[in-house]
C-alpha cells in the first residue's frame, strides 16, 4: 500500500509523481498522494455520509472537513455523485 515508484522512475523529470494506491500518474503539484479516482473511492463514502448527516453542507465545508480541494468536491457534485441536503423549510 505504501509503495511509491516516484523515487527511481523519475526519468521524465521531477514533474511526475504516482498515486500511492494504484500507481497511476498524478500531477506533482497535487498535495495528495492519491489520484482523484482513489481519493474518490476512499473519501466519497465518508463525504456522502457527512452530507447526509448535516443540513446546508456546502463544498467549502466538505473541503475543510476532509482536507481536500473544493474543486474535487465540486466535481463530485457536478458528476451527480453528491447531493446537498437542504434544511426543510416550513
Ligand atoms: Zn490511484
Amino acid at each position: 500500500m505504501e509503495t511509491t515508484r516516484s523515487g527511481f522512475l523519475n526519468d521524465e523529470g521531477p514533474r511526475v509523481k504516482f498515486c500511492s494506491r494504484c500507481g497511476c500518474r498524478i500531477p506533482v503539484t497535487s498535495p495528495y498522494e492519491l489520484c482523484k479516482e482513489c481519493m474518490k473511492k476512499e473519501l466519497f463514502p465518508k463525504v456522502k455520509e457527512f452530507i447526509n448527516e448535516n443540513y446546508d453542507v456546502n463544498e467549502m465545508m466538505v473541503a475543510q472537513e476532509f482536507g481536500i480541494e473544493r474543486s474535487i468536491v465540486h466535481e463530485w457534485v457536478r458528476e451527480g455523485h453528491l447531493e446537498y441536503k437542504k434544511r426543510p423549510q416550513f
